[in-house]
């Protein structure tokens, strides 16, 4: 048994490999922001956000790019994703999740996520919300939070994740492929640095190593140059990603900027698909946090054991697979001798994935189940079987198991791996409770509500917020360095604070973008700078030895 390289570091190691894919169907230049499919530049203001803002901008054009919604009327909440990402601790010792889960952060919003963080909170099926449901508070962390476990359940949104995948950040190929299909995908990369170019254009500047933000691609040029003094220190090659950023419409070209394909920091791009609820489905898992995962070598089984609690058909599988695996997952029922495939097989799927990540499969034959009957899931796995792995999850008896050299295991005696991550969805009848009212304020919608107590699907009147009634800018003080000013402008009904940083010629930037100045200014807080540069560079080293949930690859 060894160790497989985890799905954060996997992309990293990649870069000098790189296959070229057919290009004969790609443009050389493509934005679906012309096209229609990216909604609007949002604020992540003072807080640590930035990974909630990306994925939820990709959930938001692939929403769009199936017709269910357009850029002006598709908001999710990012609040609400961020929220359940960072502070997801299972206590119920009947949910599947039982014993997983992040320890709560004193301030949430303060801290950064990994996109493992909003992995974990989206394959629990609770799906993601209403940006008028849950709305962000880009100063205010007050605002915000403090979300109940019921409330992650019935979203009012009745839109769930369908696939979390990690491109081949080798294989821009790949990646436009994926743009082409589903509007976006989330990068990371270095946000501390960025060149205005002559042209007005705005590139990040590759001179800086560690990853710490990130954000939606977009679209990219083939041709893009930055052009200007010390151009050629921004770009090593001509071509670049259009991203969109989540530090307001001011900054940047509008809100975006190009991102130089020959970044050094880019070390990550995901892809995020969304399906919408409308039956009712309930999701079978055991995975509720897996900082890493663990993969068993092959040739192996894994299988998972669970109790339908309710009546209808076994109607999709979901599973992580690493790169390149082929799959076959069949559904038994238990015949009690404790082993996962010696029962009746009652459906399968059988699939083939060039690329790792999560994917939710629907069965073309769904399988009858009752309330109260035990089935398994079983995996057959081309490529390693993955199971959690990390200090915040675990494994109770009969629930996981690996087949490996000939014999079935139960995973709660394994010192390392915890539950196989594989899951099934069962789709049902609605039970519906009474109607709830809320009335609306100036950004939460008001409504009369029911939601189903199986699923969580919400059926619901709207009624909507009618917006903040902001007063005036008011300059607020200025920074440490004195050509840094803040601005704040208040909203008469409710109190809601918006703040905004400007340079000594009215130019609005981000908070990141004023630190930065202030710390150009700072000989120590420079020196200060590079020791922070040295610890996220030793972290990820120990992350990458020890793959532990405790240095978690975090960006901003
Ligand atoms: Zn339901
Ligand atoms: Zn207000």
């Amino acid at each position: 048994m060894k160790k497989i390289i985890s799905l954060l570091i996997a992309a990293l190691l990649l870069i000098s490999s790189g296959i070229a894919a057919s290009a004969a169907s790609i443009p050389s230049k493509y934005s679906a922001v012309d096209k229609g499919l990216v909604t609007p530049v949002k604020t992540q203001g003072n807080y640590g956000s930035c990974a909630a803002f990306a994925a939820v901008s990709c959930m938001e054009s692939d929403y769009i790019k199936q017709g269910y919604g357009t850029k002006d009327n598709t908001d999710f909440s990012e609040a609400y994703l961020f929220w359940y990402a960072v502070n997801s601790i299972w206590n119920d010792e009947k949910s599947g999740y039982y014993g997983d889960g992040v320890p709560v952060a004193n301030n949430v919003y303060m801290q950064g996520a990994s996109d493992i963080d909003l992995f974990s909170a989206l394959k629990t099926d609770s799906g993601i919300a209403w940006e008028y449901d849950f709305p962000y508070s880009p100063y205010d962390a007050s605002r915000m939070g403090d979300y109940t476990d019921s409330q992650r359940f019935a979203s009012g949104c009745n839109v769930r994740i369908k696939d979390i995948v990690e491109l081949d950040v080798s294989d821009r190929d790949d990646v436009k492929s994926w743009i082409l299909k589903h509007g976006s995908a989330a990068v990371s990369f270095n946000g501390t640095r960025f060149y205005e170019g002559s042209n007005g254009t705005v590139a990040r500047n590759n001179l800086a190593l560690i990853n710490n933000h990130e954000a939606t691609i977009v679209g990219w040029d083939d041709d893009f140059i930055a052009q200007g003094l010390f151009s050629s220190f921004v770009m090593k090659e001509k071509g670049a990603w259009l991203v969109k950023n989540s530090w307001g419409e001011e900054w940047g070209d509008n809100g975006y900027f190009w991102l130089p394909y020959s970044d050094p920091t880019v070390s990550t791009i995901m892809g995020f698909t969304v399906s919408v609820n409308n039956e009712c489905a309930v999701k079978y898992s055991y995975n509720g946090y897996a900082a890493y995962f663990y993969g068993k070598e092959v040739p192996v089984k894994g299988a998972n054991l669970f109790t339908a609690e309710q009546s209808g058909v076994i109607s999709k599988v979901a599973f992580y697979v690493y790169e390149d695996t082929d799959i076959t997952v069949g559904v038994y029922s238990d015949n009690g001798d404790g082993i996962p495939d010696t029962g009746k097989r009652l459906t399968g799927f059988k699939g083939h994935y060039d690329d790792e990540g999560y994917y939710t499969v629907s069965l073309s034959s769904p399988a009858k189940i009752s309330k109260g009957q035990k089935f398994y899931v079983v995996g057959e796995y081309s490529n390693n079987c993955p199971l959690e792995n990390s200090a915040f999850t675990s494994a109770a008896p009969e629930q996981s198991f690996t087949f490996i050299d000939g014999e079935w295991n139960d995973t709660s005696e394994d010192r390392i791996a915890n539950n196989v991550a594989l899951d099934a969805v069962i789709t049902g009848k609605h039970s519906f409770g009474p109607v709830q009212h809320k009335d609306a304020d100036c950004n939460t919608a008001g409504y009369d509500m029911r939601v189903c107590e199986h699923c969580g699907k919400v059926e619901r009147t709207v009624i909507r917020p009618q917006g903040h009634i902001y007063g005036e800018w008011k300059q607020a003080g200025a920074g440490r360095r004195a050509d840094v000013t803040v601005w704040e402008r208040t909203c008469s009904v409710c109190g809601e604070r918006e703040v905004q940083y400007r340079t000594g010629n009215g130019k609005v930037i981000s908070l990141f973008e004023a630190e930065e100045l202030i710390k150009e200014s700072d000989v120590f807080a420079g020196f200060l700078d590079n020791a922070v540069a040295f610890f996220y560079t030793f972290r990820n080293l120990i992350n990458d030895i020890f793959r532990t949930g405790f240095f978690r690859l975090l960006t901003f």
